[in-house]
């Protein structure tokens, strides 16, 4: 018995150490992905479904490794999330984000808004309104242009705390976004105590929008949403039939593979120009 315990104990330690290493290895190289530029501002057009005209974008970070090539997010950001180099990485996008509207600002092009990922560290940072200030100041961009996406997680651990530092970034001009609503735990709470600007419709529920309970839930909710006076973006639309049901229920704001991927800014950019020259 002793003999397998212990064989227990030295694979579960192996695990361990190389779960620790590719975290490790993550962290060496999060920190010469900045210095080399590897990490790159990717947008995700928002669309009105009724026209598909492109109405804001999401950026969102792309990791381009020499070695590995495209990193996605859900592999490194766990991992910056549990170090704190996430606030790191995050900024580093932000200032792409506001270099790039402080641009079109400068050359009288049409401005839309282009939300920014505010990791649930991010959020409880005490400088985090002194860095978006000081960006907004910088590049002069109208601070309803940057949009800021909370998920709903990070408002579990001091909520008190939470809705102070989003009310004065409100008082500010920041606008608030709920991201992936409804997977957290304090949805009705947080309606009820927070001034939301927008919710982000989690993709989760559009996925099986061909369920009776999906679709009660989500029209209803949408209702709901609508009568509380909160802009409502879906997530994750990906077929015809989801857009009409959607379409449907009032609902017209979206971001999905049906409409556009995730690209690089320089694409988001021609595609603004394009809708300009129209
Ligand atoms: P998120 O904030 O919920 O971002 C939306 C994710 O949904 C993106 O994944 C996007 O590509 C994906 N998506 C959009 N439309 C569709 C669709 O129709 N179908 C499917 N299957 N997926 C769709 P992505 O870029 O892989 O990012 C994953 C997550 O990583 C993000 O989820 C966000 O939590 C995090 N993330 C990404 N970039 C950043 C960043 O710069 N900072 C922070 N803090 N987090 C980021
Ligand atoms: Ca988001
Ligand atoms: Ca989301
Ligand atoms: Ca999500």
């Amino acid at each position: 018995i002793k003999g397998k315990v212990y064989r227990t104990y030295a694979v579960f330690d192996e695990k361990m150490r190389s779960q620790k290493m590719r975290e490790r290895q993550v962290e060496n190289d999060i920190v010469s992905a900045l210095e080399n530029g590897e990490l790159q501002l990717y947008v995700q057009p928002k669309v009105d479904m009724r026209d598909g005209r492109v109405i804001g974008g999401e950026a969102l970070v792309r990791w381009k490794h020499p070695e590995k090539g495209l990193v996605p997010p859900r592999e490194f950001i766990p991992v910056l999330e549990k170090n704190g180099f996430i606030i790191n990485v995050d900024e580093y996008i932000w200032e792409k984000v506001f270099a790039y509207l402080g641009k079109l600002h400068r050359e009288d092009r049409m401005l839309v808004p282009v939300s920014i990922n505010v990791s649930r560290l991010h959020a409880y940072d005490e400088k985090l309104a002194e860095t978006l200030i000081r960006l907004r100041e910088e590049y002069d961009v109208p601070p309803e242009y940057v949009p800021l996406e909370l998920t709903e997680s990070a408002f579990l651990e001091d909520e008190a705390g939470m809705y102070r530092r989003m009310e004065s970034l409100r008082e500010r001009g920041f606008l608030v976004s709920m991201d992936d609503f409804g997977t957290g735990y304090s949805t009705m709470n947080m309606l009820k105590n927070q001034t939301l600007d927008e919710i982000k419709i989690d993709k989760e529920f559009i996925r099986d929008l061909e369920k009776d309970k999906s679709r009660i839930i989500i029209r209803n909710t949408i209702a709901m949403l609508q009568q509380l006076g909160v802009h409502i973006v879906i997530e994750g639309v990906e077929t015809e039939e989801q857009k009409s049901f959607l379409l449907g229920c009032g609902c017209t704001d979206a971001q999905g593979f049906l409409f556009h991927r995730p690209m690089p800014v320089e694409a988001f950019d021609a595609l603004l120009l394009q809708q300009e020259c129209e």
